[in-house]
């Protein structure tokens, strides 16, 4: 069957492998339908390996590259191991990248994605979803509601990690929440925040394109820092409360430092954004207002949630999906696309056969 390999930096071949076996006790077969480019394949594509394991196989799954890469799933189940019973063949579902040791402190307290060992789909896994079919863990797998399409299935898991966010950031009814960067996890947790039922919701963008696409995803108000004070235009658009979360999506030295000072006193700042190198927050400033700071990796453990949330009609796909590709096309027109002509695009999703 055909897969996007990696095989090392710039070189991800589009080739023939073997067939996952059937699937072991505990796991699924599942075929494909839809996976997404995720801002991580580009960073081991680019400047990879981050997660592949390259010198020696993965502690936990024996894994090492080559590897088929891709994590951002839906698709169909195929076939079932023994001792699995919430699934059937014929079941749609949509995946979790985190396999754990089920042994060590935190998979023991259910936070798998912090585990001393942990394993992801598409890095260190045995298959990837840039593939026709790969073997699962039950664990990893959710039911997709009927009404959620197999192309918006495979948003469920980008958006999960922004519904972590908000869940994490504490952020209830009645709060006024700023989401700084309104690329696809921006948009993603702008959607998140909206539904769960902030009071406000406002974009911090410059790019024309991603500052249409937030007002397309229903933020309230949009603050382009390169024309307008972003701090006092925080408060014109609060009616002078300041936000009471504030998440960062963007990952760069300036939106992190801009994301700490527009948190109000005693206000929370939630960081999502990847950087590429250390970077500063005025920690004067978050010690005289007493701010909280916090990271926000994965959407573990909120899947089912995710799920039910994307099932509102303000989840907008379409506003998420900008593009639909072959596997064939996927370093042409998926990588260089996202690399080159960014703002054309918020996700690409690719279908594997
Ligand atoms: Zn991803
Ligand atoms: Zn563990």
């Amino acid at each position: 069957m055909k897969a996007a390999v990696w095989h090392g930096r710039r070189d991800v071949r589009i080739e023939n492998v073997n067939e996952p076996p059937p699937p072991p006790p505990g796991q699924l077969q599942v075929k494909v339908a839809w996976c997404g480019i995720c801002g991580t394949d580009l960073h081991e594509y680019v400047g990879g390996p981050l997660y592949i394991p390259l010198a020696r196989p993965h502690s936990l799954t024996g894994v090492q590259a080559p590897v088929t890469i891709g994590h951002e799933m839906s698709g169909e189940v195929i076939a079932v191991g023994e001792g699995v019973d919430n699934f059937k063949v014929g079941d749609r579902i949509a995946a979790c990248p985190i396999i754990g040791c089920h042994v060590c402190r935190w998979c023991r307290s259910n936070s798998m994605a912090q585990c001393d060992q942990v394993a992801f789909l598409g890095t260190s896994w045995t298959g990837g979803a840039l593939a026709e079919r790969l073997n699962l863990n039950a664990y990893q797998c959710f039911h997709l509601a009927d009404s959620i399409t197999d192309e918006v299935g495979a948003l469920v898991e980008p958006f999960s990690a922004t519904v972590r966010a908000v869940v994490q950031s504490g952020a209830t009814a009645g709060d006024n929440v700023a989401i700084v960067g309104a690329g696809p996890i921006g948009l993603m947790a702008l959607m998140a925040a909206r539904i769960r039922g902030a009071k406000r919701v406002v974009a911090i963008e410059v790019a024309e394109r991603r500052i249409q696409a937030a007002r397309l995803c229903g933020a309230d108000a949009v603050i382009d820092p390169s024309r307008q004070d972003p701090l006092k235009r925080a408060l014109e658009v609060t009616c002078g409360e300041g936000f009471d979360v504030v998440i960062e999506c963007a990952g760069l030295p300036s939106t992190i430092l801009m994301a700490g000072r527009l948190t109000r006193t005693r206000g929370r700042l939630v960081v999502m954004g990847v950087f590429e190198e250390p970077a500063a927050l005025d920690l004067t400033d978050i010690v005289f207002r007493e701010k909280i700071v916090s990271g926000s990796m994965s959407g573990y453990g909120l899947y089912d949630e995710t799920i039910q949330i994307m099932t509102d009609p303000r989840f907008r796909g379409d506003v998420l999906i900008s593009d639909r590709i072959a596997l064939d096309d996927l370093i042409g027109k998926g990588y260089h696309g996202l690399l080159h002509e960014k703002d054309q695009h918020v996700k690409i999703l690719v279908r594997p056969e």
